[in-house]
């Protein structure tokens, strides 16, 4: 725990126990921020706690679930009450719920993929402002290519729309927080290597039906491999720190150009 650049800061990481969330947690704890590490599976919230605390950093693991507003709520407050501050809040927790045509899409695999990506995400902010008010703070919302310059996956539906909305609330949310010095951005990633689709839960049945989420290997014009949850880590940083200080309301891609190709 070298570098400090986020020193004194707080920052909460939903979806923190794996992928993109645990290597942003890592990333921001490497550089000085106390981080909650929320996740719906206390176990993985543990590991990554350990793992901070190991390279010598300050956690704490919260198992909360983003799509239940009393969960998401009592998880925020718990990290308020010991550091008593909220600086960053990574709003990254998601799924890819069931891909299928949307003739076979049932309604509750449409409100489950809506409930944890799109209103996790409002319910993660909703409790976080009266914190990041406080000071200001910087607010990072993972959404992705598909929804914003991939549609091209037949089947995603649900998904799709899920992370397009995502990036429609993240303007809406830059404009009104302007003011009290939040600032507030997505990142929108391609093919990055995470256990996305095991931790999805699918049920048989869906699984049965869905249609493979696999991205090709080879799609990254720049590495022709999936990405990794430490390159977008160090976006998060970027956006999460004040070198990124006039940026807010923007959609950043990093996908090495493969959305450009499809
Ligand atoms: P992941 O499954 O490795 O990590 C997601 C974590 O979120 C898991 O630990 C899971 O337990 C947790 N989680 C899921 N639902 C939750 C809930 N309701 N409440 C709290 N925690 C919950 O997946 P990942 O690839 O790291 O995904 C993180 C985000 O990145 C998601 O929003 C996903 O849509 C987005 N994304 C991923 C990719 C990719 O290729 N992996 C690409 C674009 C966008």
């Amino acid at each position: 725990m070298s570098q400090q650049k986020l020193n004194g800061k707080v920052a909460i990481v939903t979806g923190g126990g794996s992928g993109i969330g645990r290597g942003a947690a890592l990333r921001l704890a490497e550089h000085g921020a106390k981080v909650c590490v929320l996740d719906r599976e206390r176990e993985r919230a543990n590991m990554v706690k350990e793992e901070i605390a190991r390279l010598g950093g300050e956690a704490m693991a919260v198992e909360a679930d983003v799509s239940e507003s009393e969960s998401v709520r009592m998880a925020i407050s718990k990290a308020a009450d010991r550091w008593e501050r909220i600086d960053i809040v990574f709003a990254n927790a998601g799924i890819n719920g069931t891909w299928t045509t949307i003739e076979d899409l049932s309604e509750e695999d449409w409100d489950r993929t809506m409930n944890i990506n799109l209103k996790g995400t409002f319910l993660t902010l909703k409790y976080a402002i009266p914190f990041l008010k406080k000071q200001g703070g910087s607010v990072i919302i993972t959404s992705s290519v598909n929804g914003n310059r991939i549609f091209s996956n037949i089947g995603a539906s649900a998904y799709s729309t899920s992370k397009a909305g995502q990036v429609a609330f993240m303007q809406m949310a830059a404009l009104e927080l302007a003011e009290y010095r939040i600032r507030v951005n997505a990142i929108c990633p391609g093919a990055i290597k995470t256990n996305i689709g095991q931790n999805t839960n699918r049920t048989p049945e869906a699984e049965e039906a869905a249609i493979p989420v696999e991205y090709p290997e080879g799609s990254s014009p720049l590495e022709h491999h999936a990405g990794s949850p430490e390159q977008v880590a160090d976006l998060v940083l970027f956006l999460a720190s004040q070198q990124s200080s006039l940026i807010t309301g923007t959609k950043v891609f990093i996908d090495g150009a493969e959305s450009l190709l499809i």
